[in-house]
């Protein structure tokens, strides 16, 4: 079957990604990007493409099948609207929109036109997260009761829209939806209570970080946290379950896993000099008490997230990132900002 016909619509740091790393050339031609950028719509000219000069130029291409939406958060929605009006399907960037009400108008007109609108929620494919899902599903630490996910930099809100509240600005929008999306698309169970604490330590009108305290009807807790003025930063997971405790340190998938022996014959921790007092508590475990092991393996048994977009479209298959848990994550969003600014903690509905 012939590879799907786009026009890339944002030529700027993820569309450009898009066209030159993740596009599979076997499943997606790249006809033309649109960028109302002067600039970038050189750049694009340069690598060869074809440059429209006007988003109706796009429109009008009978050629164009899909697009792919790569533009600042607050002009999805218009792009996505007009594009399936005029008979496109549609790859949105994250977050979706700025808003339920916006996703809302959204998947009215995808209804309206039959046109698939699918978001591109790729971190479900990140390293890292699949290990933590593997860990969750195979039960080698046991049930997790505490799930800390963090991202850290030191490099303050990239010099951009992201700045700014009328774009769509700010980290839990950027970096939160990422993390919200993983840990819903694993946790299997409803998100029963939210509260947020929002760092505005660098004086931007939009959110420099978040952390957002979590609880599930499961029981399950979770703390997800993005930063952007952490000079030291924390380990990107860290998992409590009821037989053991997980780390994976950074994107290079460091980490460990420990996990009690269960041995008879364990000797009894002694104590240890801690600070100006002594503690059993705390002193580490004797050496048969517990082993550690290495993180296991973490694959998707779901399909590439283009692959499954050219099969939706070619031949009929159910999307990995499904609109409905697009929703409850941009809802869940909704819920961390309202939690944070009223400080208290709020049912999840
Ligand atoms: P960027 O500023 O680098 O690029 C955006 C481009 O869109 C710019 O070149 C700009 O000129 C162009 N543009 C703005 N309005 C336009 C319009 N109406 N029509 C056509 N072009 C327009 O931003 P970015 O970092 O590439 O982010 C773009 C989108 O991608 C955002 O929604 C962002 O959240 C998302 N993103 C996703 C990931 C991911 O991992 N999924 C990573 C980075 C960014």
């Amino acid at each position: 079957m012939s590879a799907i016909n786009f026009a890339v619509i944002g030529y700027g740091g993820m569309g450009s990604y898009h066209v030159h790393t993740i596009m599979p050339k076997e499943q997606i031609h790249v006809k033309g990007t649109f960028d109302i950028s002067k600039e970038r719509q050189a750049v694009s000219e340069e690598k060869g493409h074809y440059v429209y000069t006007s988003y109706e130029e796009v429109l009008n291409d009978k050629e164009i099948e899909a697009v792919l939406i790569a533009t600042p958060n607050d002009s999805h929605k218009e792009l996505a609207i007009q594009a399936m009006r005029a008979g496109k399907h549609v790859i949105c960037e994250k977050p979706v929109a700025m808003n339920t009400q916006e996703f809302d108008e959204i998947l009215a007109v995808a209804k309206e036109t039959g046109q698939t609108f699918m978001v591109h929620q790729n971190r479900r494919w990140d390293p890292d997260f699949l290990i933590i899902r593997e860990l969750y599903k195979n039960k080698q630490i046991g049930d997790f009761f505490q799930i800390e996910s963090r991202v850290q930099g030191a490099n303050g809100i990239p010099g951009d829209w992201r700045h700014l509240k009328a774009h769509g600005g700010g980290m839990l929008l950027d970096w939160g939806v990422h993390l919200l999306d993983q840990l819903l698309f694993m946790i299997d169970s409803p998100v029963k209570t939210v509260a947020a604490d929002f760092s505005y330590i660098l004086g931007d009108e939009v959110d420099d970080g978040v952390a957002a305290f979590l609880t599930f009807e499961n029981g399950e807790k979770v703390v997800m946290e993005v930063g952007t003025t952490n000079f030291i930063k924390l380990s990107r997971w860290y998992v409590k379950g009821t037989k053991g405790t997980a780390v994976i340190e950074d994107w290079d998938l460091s980490g460990k896993l420990v996990t009690p022996t269960y041995a008879p014959d364990v000797v009894a921790p002694t104590p240890i000099q801690a600070g100006v007092g002594l503690t059993k508590t705390m002193a580490p475990p004797s050496e048969e008490a517990t082993k550690t092991l290495p993180l296991p393996k973490g694959l998707a048994e779901y399909p590439e997230f283009y692959q499954n977009f050219y099969d939706v479209i070619r031949n009929d298959a159910e999307p990995v990132v499904k609109n409905e848990e697009v929703y409850r994550v941009l809802k869940l969003i909704e819920t961390i900002f309202e939690a944070g600014e009223k400080q208290q903690i709020l049912t999840f509905e």
